[in-house]
């Protein structure tokens, strides 16, 4: 993957949140880094409350992508499939890279259980808010 020098790694971080971002910036100056993200920027998660209350300061939670790598660069897609050494984006294109980062987070396909739909599972328990601190349940 590297056009520069066989000596240095080639890295593909997928995801560009706060893990992603953290990694590839970490590994620009030792290795080739392909981050890959399908959002045009950046969002500061930990702002958003602030651009909740203050919407002329809700620009500055995104942050652009391109300065982010001094060195490497970061491709707008999606992961499709990852195997080790090989990964495939949904355009088509397939990255081999000598190691892999999976920072894509934690994010369900499908909406948490709450307790009510959890108790039409009986093998199933989730727990909810402390009563102390919710100060009402939903059950
Ligand atoms: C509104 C809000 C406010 C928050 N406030 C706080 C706070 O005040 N304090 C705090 O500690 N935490 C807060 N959090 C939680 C915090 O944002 C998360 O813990 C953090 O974002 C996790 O970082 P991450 O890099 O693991 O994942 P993420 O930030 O979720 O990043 C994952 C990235 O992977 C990309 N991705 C997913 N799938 C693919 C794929 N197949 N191919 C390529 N890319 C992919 C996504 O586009 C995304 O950019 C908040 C979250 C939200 C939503």
């Amino acid at each position: 993957m590297s056009q520069e020098s066989d000596s240095r790694p080639s890295v593909v971080v997928i995801g560009g949140g706060y893990a992603g971002i953290r990694a590839a910036r970490e590994l620009d100056d030792i290795a080739d880094v392909v981050l890959v993200e399908p959002r045009d920027s950046f969002r500061h998660n930990i702002g958003s409350l602030r651009a909740t209350v203050q919407p002329d300061w809700a620009p500055n939670i995104f942050m652009s992508y391109e300065r982010l790598l001094s060195r490497g660069s970061v491709v707008h897609d999606r992961a499709a499939r990852v195997e080790p050494g090989r990964v495939e984006l949904v355009s088509g294109e397939v990255l081999r890279p000598d190691f892999l980062v999976l920072a894509t987070g934690s994010r369900y396909p499908s909406r948490p259980r709450t307790r009510r739909r959890a108790a039409k599972s009986p093998r199933t328990t989730t727990p909810g808010p402390p009563r102390s601190w919710s100060g009402r349940t939903t059950q």
